[in-house]
């Protein structure tokens, strides 16, 4: 069985053909610039070099023909048919209440789906735009829905729901969502395997630590609690997004800057974070790079952020009663040892105790143990994948 992973944004088209048999990539690839100028669909076929076709890409249903057609092509394809493609498992930012798991996508689905629109405005209607796509291309080929939100549908309402009056949540649905679920889900899975537990006896903590960061409470398999909250923006500084901070600022810049509500949320989204306090850069490459230079800014944004991560891990283990394991994923939870060390210096107390070759060990796709023997808690780094649950998910429901 084939099945071909979606992930649309508004200008562009990533997916991965898996076969499921060894769970193997057989292709991957992205259209980029989409109804832009320059537009380009880069494929890579499992073992063979990059191949760049440049076209006119003008929507999203000519991007996915084009997929196709590289899919099938007499040199760079990996299948002789489209046939091959048993079905499609889209990745779908917001799922609000309604989902608490992947589903088929049916009509009744994908007006439920255009209802979240307002929780993710821009996402979600990119999201749609690939899936009608993949539909008028393969009208025939079973679609799954994936969603970001749907593992955080398990948090007990104390963790969802904001201290601000009720009204807002029954009124306009806010509460705590969380998002990279797919990813927390595949990770702590995965840490379990490797305990060789079942997940239903662990507690597990996640740190999905990219541009975008968030840290998960996994309870007996479930989500308890996570950091990200009714929009990506909550918990953890980020590349440029601030994380939480004290909503009475808002207010404050709003007067003293004369800022509109465009440029607050600007501010709050792409010059904060990191960024903000380096003024360096957004990208943990650049600020090891300038702390290592002795810039004091880029220093202590990394020290601002490796001490949300302590706060969250020791919160969220006060949450569960406990802890078991630990994990780092992502760009800079699987690529950052600096990062990991800063995070859990000073938790000894709570049996975490980092080994340091072995955290320098485990990086660039590198999955393991990088906490010492004699370590209570089990902490590793483990290369999410979230293509792989996302097509994982799609077979399930499919059986
Ligand atoms: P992501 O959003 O998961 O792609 O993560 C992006 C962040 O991960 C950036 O801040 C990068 O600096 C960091 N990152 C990604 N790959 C590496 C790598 N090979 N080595 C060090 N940092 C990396």
């Amino acid at each position: 069985m084939k099945v071909l992973v979606i992930n649309a944004g508004s200008s562009s088209l990533k997916y991965q053909l898996i076969n499921m048999i060894d769970e193997s990539i057989l292709a991957k690839g992205n259209a980029e610039r989409i109804g832009i100028d320059n537009s380009v669909l880069s494929h890579t076929p499992a073992g063979k070099d990059k191949v760049e076709i440049k076209a006119e890409i003008k929507d999203h249903v000519q991007a996915v023909r084009m997929v196709i057609d590289a899919l099938i092509h007499p040199d760079y394809g990996v299948i002789s048919d489209m046939g091959e493609i048993s079905a499609v498992g889209h990745r779908v930012v917001h799922g609000g209440e309604k989902f608490s798991g992947s589903v088929i996508i049916d009509d009744a689905v994908m007006e439920a789906i255009k209802e979240n629109i307002e929780l993710a405005p821009l996402h979600n209607p990119a999201n749609i735009t690939g899936i009608e796509a993949c539909k008028s291309v393969m009208p025939d080929t079973p679609m799954v829905a994936v969603f970001d939100t749907a593992f955080h549908q398990t948090m007990p309402k104390e963790a969802y729901i904001y201290a601000i009056p009720y009204d807002a949540y029954a009124k306009y649905g806010i509460r705590r969502y969380g998002f990279h679920g797919t990813s927390h889900k595949y990770v702590a899975l995965r840490a379990a395997k490797l305990m060789g537990k079942p997940i239903e006896d662990l507690k597990i903590i996640t740190c999905h630590l990219g541009n975008g960061s968030s840290i998960t409470a996994v309870k007996n398999g479930k989500s308890v609690d996570t950091s990200m909250g009714f929009t990506p923006l909550e918990g953890l500084p980020m590349g440029t997004r601030s994380g939480t901070i004290d909503p009475a600022i808002i207010m404050f810049l709003m007067e003293k800057e004369n800022m509109t509500h465009d440029e607050i949320n600007r501010y709050l989204n792409k010059e904060s974070g990191v960024l903000g306090i380096s003024g360096v850069s957004s990208d943990f490459r650049d600020l090891d790079a300038a702390a290592a230079e002795g810039n004091e800014r880029a220093k202590t944004a990394l020290h601002v952020f490796s001490y949300s991560i302590k706060k969250y891990i020791g919160a969220y283990t006060a949450a569960m009663g406990g802890l078991d394991c630990l994990v780092f994923t992502a760009g800079i939870g699987e690529n950052n040892p600096y990062i990991r060390q800063k995070a859990c210096e000073g938790l000894e107390f709570m049996g975490i105790k980092l080994d340091d070759e072995r955290n320098k060990l485990y990086i660039r796709g590198k999955e393991g143990l990088i906490s010492t023997d004699d370590s209570t808690v089990k902490v590793f780094s483990i290369p999410t994948n979230e293509e792989l649950m996302i097509a994982r998910e799609t077979v399930e429901l499919l059986k």
